[in-house]
């Protein structure tokens, strides 16, 4: 039979706790799901600290952590385009094909919905606390972040000197304004 498969796609700067519970509950629903590791171009800013490959190494171990058994999932890095209006297709040119997408971002939910696909929005969970954004202002405010974020994002955070990277970002674009 023909597997259904979602598509979840994120900056994921840093993969964190709302990331993980959404694919969960998406995989409660689908064969297999495709998580795209959004704006792989971006890194070393204070919104997109992260290369995408170190996210990937965050994602692929947090799934490890729960468990997820690998032939459920692919991980996707994939770069922005400045055409919103083709944007669907270069997703679809990089990715298994899919049925079912999976967001709360409104521009993604327009764009793919524009083309016919389904699109579902999933609850969020702990929207105040569980953001990339939030979880980026902690660690810039020596606060408690890792209690946000899957072990593996703190572990690869802690490999690569993330929160240094992050305060010398911040220093640095403020330095710029
Ligand atoms: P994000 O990491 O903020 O969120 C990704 C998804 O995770 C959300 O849609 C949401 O469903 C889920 N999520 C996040 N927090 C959650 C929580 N607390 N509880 C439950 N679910 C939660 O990423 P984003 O900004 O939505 O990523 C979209 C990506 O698509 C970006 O990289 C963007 O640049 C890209 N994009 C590119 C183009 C283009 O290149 N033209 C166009 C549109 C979108």
């Amino acid at each position: 039979m023909q597997k259904v498969r979602g598509i979840l796609i994120g900056r994921m700067q840093p993969v964190h706790n709302g990331h993980m519970e959404v694919i969960k509950q998406i995989l409660n629903e689908v064969d297999e799901i495709i998580i795209g590791i959004g704006s792989a171009q971006a890194s070393h800013e204070l919104k997109d600290p992260f290369t995408a490959g170190e996210r990937v190494v965050m994602m692929s171990q947090a799934l490890a952590e729960k468990d997820i058994d690998p032939s459920r999932y692919y991980i996707i890095p994939m770069q922005d385009i400045n055409f919103n209006a083709i944007w669907v297709s270069h997703v679809k040119m990089l990715t298994p094909p899919f049925n079912i997408v999976y967001s709360g971002n409104p521009l993604v939910k327009q764009l793919f919905s524009e083309e016919g696909y389904e699109v579902r929005q999933p609850p969020l969970y702990d929207r105040l606390h569980l953001s990339g954004s939030e979880v980026r202002r902690r660690i810039l405010n020596d606060e408690n972040w890792q209690e946000l974020v899957p072990k593996a994002s703190v572990d690869l955070i802690r490999e690569i000197n993330g929160v240094d990277r992050l305060k010398n970002l911040s220093v640095k674009e403020i330095s710029d304004l």
